[in-house]
């Protein structure tokens, strides 16, 4: 028999160690925790192997011993797999732990210990009928407290098990009454031959077994019934349709969503596949591949409804066919609605492109399309033409923003509704549109005559709007639009004073110009460098003609182009900014001028040097001007300074703000060309300017000379209440000085004084 119990327990420790090994193919806590269960239990079988094997009584002994101390640990770790295993709170784990930990060790100690002072239990010899030798125990208190010890723990671990079970759902019940079973099955076999009696204690036996099943529940157990029901619950509720077909292609499920969605009847679900399928032809679906994606766009109604922009909906169509074993197991779609994403990218995509005042495309996406379409049309005759509002400045500042908006508008629809269909057009930018036309559709009355008709539409809007054209007809197609833009602008430049000449064409001069500008200002640095501008000075003298000061006008001496006047180069250089570099060589040579005839004894002379719009932007203009007079040590007064009322315009209260420095350092401010602009009298209003130089040509042109007169008077006695002096240019006879001094005038300046001259000339006439 003995033999037969030592195998028996040899399987089970064998069976055991199984149970370890299977604990390593895991990575949880909890088999790491179950590894630690089954180390302990293989402990206490091993314990029992020695118990059967033994006729020693010593060895005997200490295999109880063993045995006692190693089920304390079984229990123990089983109790941490248990709150594992339900998710036990920590908090209150990390309580007891400790705890149960100090009085295991003593119990084991206590069983360890009784070895040498039997206080626990004696072991005594028993022989069977066979006449084979075990060992019993006489069990005292100690054992007892051992042992109410052992079932307090097996109680607490029933209890969580209980308590989760009470909490969950019926569905976990399964996974927690495998473990209680365990637990009651090792604890009624070990009681059974606790009180039996028997000679050999065979509840070992229900260790493999349990483990075995422990193994099973917690590492490879999975509860399908549960994973099935909340897939079915996703399933149903998920923001996608989702319908299921069997293998011969009959539908078996569709969850709430797709039944709106679809207009299912979920007691015709044999219906289903028919249903679909207009909508998946109206995707373009490809039926015939075993999975799939299309994109349904169309009335939310279905496929036969017609399609508005408020009934649209995207539909994202993703159908798969799954397969066992290759054979076919049923399909499935799932469909996304894609509406609201859709109609987000659609505004984005929109908003990018176009310009959102008047909704045309913007210079971006007009220049895309329009180099799209050249590609497209390589053989097509195409002109580029932009547009621009004279003064739309002066609208926006009379008549209010709206109303400036309001025109913008107008124009954006008079270029929808006349507009042939293969114009591509757009808003460039600010009052400029841009379209892009074939040759053969291109009317200059078009263009003339419509600005005309937008005009006459607002009828509160009475000013004279002139709108420009620039055209440029497509001649180099790989050319970037942005720069046939550019072309079709440079050919507007020149009409920009225009008020006849309303369309303007790139043409060879404008070419020439476009190169002329390039040319010039590539040797604008050069010409500084080598002195090669010259400073002219004009003389400014009173009614008797005793010269007072002189304007500086420069000179360009260019080694190739001969001798140039401001005109040909000044405009260049302002419009590219580079005029900055210019004016501030011309002031500084005016200053060296002041300083040598200051030294030279001649006091009295002034010199009045021109500031360009630009420098304003390009220049700190106060600290560069009042640096150059601290530089020569000359009084500011000398050196008069002119700005032109257009400069002064833009930006007022900057202006002011300069001016007052201007001012307060000595400097003698004048308006130049007062008259030219449109708001003469109300930026004298707000700018506090010394002289104002007002030009004779500006009433040259009058056909009514007496009306001409009458606005002069006002301005020169306009100018005397504001204290003011007035300096009239372009003076070219004695009678319109005698004319002008009679209306208050004291300075003239103009080809009748002298005309512009070199320094020297200048120094020998009027200061020798
Ligand atoms: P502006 O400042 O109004 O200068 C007066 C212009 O009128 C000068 O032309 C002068 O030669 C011209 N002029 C003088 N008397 C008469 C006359 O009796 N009849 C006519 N028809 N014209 C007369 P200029 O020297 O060709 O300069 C033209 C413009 O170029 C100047 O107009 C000024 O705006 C600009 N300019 C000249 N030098 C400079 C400079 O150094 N810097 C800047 N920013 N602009 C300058
Ligand atoms: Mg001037
Ligand atoms: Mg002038």
């Amino acid at each position: 028999m003995k033999s037969y119990y030592t195998i028996l327990f040899i399987i089970i420790a064998i069976a055991e160690g199984f149970c370890v090994g299977l604990t390593f193919h895991s990575k949880r806590k909890i088999a790491k925790i179950l590894r630690i269960v089954f180390f302990w239990a293989l402990v206490s079988i091993i314990a029992n192997v020695l118990l059967t094997y033994t006729e020693n009584i010593r060895v005997a002994d200490f295999a109880y011993s063993l045995f006692f101390g190693s089920i304390n640990w079984v229990i123990y770790y089983m109790l941490r797999f248990t709150t594992e295993y339900t998710a036990f709170p920590l908090s209150t784990q990390k309580v007891f732990r400790p705890f149960l930990k100090i009085l295991l060790t003593i119990d084991s100690l206590s069983m360890f210990l009784n070895l040498f002072f039997h206080h626990a239990f004696t072991t005594y010899p028993v022989v069977t009928s066979h006449g084979e030798q075990y060992f019993h125990t006489l069990k005292y208190v100690f054992y007892n407290v051992h042992l109410i010890f052992a079932y307090i723990l097996s109680a607490a671990i029933l209890l969580v098990l209980l308590g989760k079970v009470f909490k969950t759902p019926a569905l976990y019940w399964r996974k927690y009454f495998i473990v209680i079973f365990i637990m009651v099955f090792l604890l009624g076999t070990d009681a059974l031959f606790v009180f039996t009696q028997k000679v050999i204690d065979l509840s070992i036996l229900s260790f493999a077994f349990g483990s075995y099943l422990l193994c099973y529940v917690a590492l490879i157990y999975k509860p399908k019934a549960l994973i099935n029901r909340m897939h079915r619950y996703i399933v149903e509720n998920l923001a996608d349709s989702i319908l299921f077909f069997d293998a011969d292609k009959t539908c078996i499920y569709i969850n709430e969503i797709a039944r709106e969605r679809f207009h299912i009847d979920p007691k015709n679900l044999e219906a289903v596949g028919d249903l679909l399928q207009p909508w998946l032809r109206k995707a373009k679906a490809d039926l015939r591949r075993d999975s799939y994606t299309a994109m349904y766009s169309g009335s939310c109604n279905g496929p036969t409804d017609p399609e508005t922009n408020e009934n649209r909906i995207y539909l994202f169509i993703e159908f798969h066919r799954m397969y066992e074993k290759g054979k076919l197991l049923g399909s499935f779609f799932r469909v996304q609605d894609r509406t609201t994403y859709m109609n987000n990218l659609m505004t984005e995509r929109y908003s990018m492109a176009h310009d959102p005042l008047t909704g045309l495309y913007n210079r971006d996406h007009l220049c895309r399309r329009i180099e799209e379409r050249l590609m497209e049309d390589p053989d097509g005759d195409y002109l580029v033409i932009s547009s621009d509002i004279k003064n739309f400045k002066l609208i926006n500042d009379i008549f209010g923003k709206s109303a400036g908006d309001a025109m913008l508008c107008r124009i954006a629809d008079a270029l929808r509704d006349n507009a042939s269909e293969d114009t591509i057009y757009g808003r460039l930018g600010s009052d400029k549109f841009g379209l892009m036309m074939r040759r053969e559709r291109f009317r200059e009355n078009l263009f003339i005559e419509g600005p005309n008709q937008i005009i006459k539409m607002e009828d509160n809007l009475e000013y004279p709007v002139i709108v420009h054209i620039g055209v440029y007809e497509v001649s180099e197609r790989r050319l970037p639009a942005s720069v046939m833009f550019d072309r079709s602008n440079i050919a507007m430049q020149t009409i920009k004073d225009d008020y006849q000449n309303r369309i303007a064409y790139y043409n060879d001069t404008v070419r020439q110009k476009l190169l002329w500008d390039q040319k010039l200002s590539g040797e604008l640095e050069e010409g500084l460098r080598l002195n090669q501008f010259l400073l002219y000075l004009q003389p400014q003298a009173d009614h008797f003609g005793r010269v007072k000061g002189g304007e500086a006008l420069v000179r360009w001496d260019h080694p190739s182009e001969g001798f140039l006047l401001p005109g040909t180069f000044i405009e260049t250089f302002e419009q590219n900014g580079r005029i900055a570099a210019l004016d501030r060589y011309v002031w500084e040579r005016a200053c060296q001028l002041l300083q040598k005839w200051k030294e030279e004894g001649h006091n009295e002379m002034y010199i009045s040097v021109n500031i360009s719009q630009k420098d304003f932007y390009f220049l700190d203009i106060y600290q560069t001007l009042s640096d150059l007079v601290d530089k020569y040590q000359i009084d500011p007064g000398r050196l008069h300074l002119e700005i032109t009322e257009t400069a002064m315009m833009a930006d007022m209260e900057l202006k002011q703000e300069i001016i007052h420095k201007f001012h307060a350092k000595g400097f003698c401010v004048e308006m130049d060309d007062f008259g030219k602009g449109y708001s003469s009298l109300n930026v004298l209003k707000d700018l506090p300017v010394d002289v104002i130089k007002t030009d004779m040509e500006f009433l040259d042109d009058s056909v009514q000379p007496e009306r001409a007169e009458k606005i002069l008077k006002v301005i020169m006695k306009l100018a005397a209440s504001l204290q003011i002096e007035v300096i009239t240019e372009g003076v070219v006879s004695q009678e319109q000085v005698d004319f002008l001094k009679g209306l208050g005038c004291h300075t003239f300046q103009g080809t009748y004084i002298a005309p512009p001259m070199a320094v020297t000339d200048f120094e020998q006439r009027y200061m020798a």
